[in-house]
């Protein structure tokens, strides 16, 4: 049996701070709905790292209502759904592994989650990209099947499988709310409402 609890942190880790103001992100990136104390809202942060010179920088980061989450979920094609589900069950069990260690040694600290892709357990420090989200609940970031760190190398197969369609629709509605923002092969690794 895979062991997953759910862990409230105390608080928000700084890693998840809005990069501009150094605090915590205050509203909706897509709907700026007020994020406050009640809201439970995603946060994805899309790092790109130098693996030589081991720096760090943000390609983008948003906070996403848990309404927006909804609406982007339903975006999705059919066959981009199916796609997107066959692809995270032929992952799971590294997925479900990661997540039986890390609740059962309650290693709840970012550190410890950020290590390994959640998806295909390739160390996080030899990706030249990878993307962080987590949970937000009650102003506390939730450990439970989140927060996922999604290495480059899945980020290439799940660019394989999504639909022409998907990718439209993500775009339109990307350029309906955003000005610069995230497309929809970046949106899908966050924690999007009925796919994993
Ligand atoms: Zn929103």
């Amino acid at each position: 049996m895979v062991m997953i609890r759910k862990f409230f942190s105390d608080g928000i880790p700084s890693f998840f701070n809005n990069y501009d103001t150094g605090a915590p992100f205050t509203k909706c990136t897509f709907c700026d709905a007020a994020l406050d104390a009640k809201s439970k809202y995603a946060i994805e942060k899309m790092i790109n790292q130098n693996i030589a010179l081991q720096s760090r920088e943000i390609v983008y980061e948003y906070a996403l209502c848990w309404n927006c989450a909804t609406t982007m979920g339903s975006q999705l094609s059919n066959d981009s759904k199916e796609a997107i589900q066959e692809l995270y069950k032929e992952h799971s069990e590294t997925v479900m592994r990661k997540l039986d260690y890390l609740h059962r040694t309650e290693k709840y600290s970012l550190e410890s989650w950020l290590e390994r892709c959640s998806l295909t357990g390739k160390e996080i420090r030899l990706c030249s990209e990878f993307s962080v989200s987590g949970i937000v609940e009650g102003g506390n970031l939730v450990y439970e099947q989140s927060p996922i760190v999604v290495s480059d190398e899945f980020m290439h197969k799940l660019q394989q499988v999504l639909s022409k369609e998907t990718k439209e629709g993500f775009d339109a509605l990307r350029d309906k709310i955003l000005d610069s923002s995230p497309s929809i092969e970046d949106l899908v690794f966050g924690p999007v409402p009925g796919l994993m």
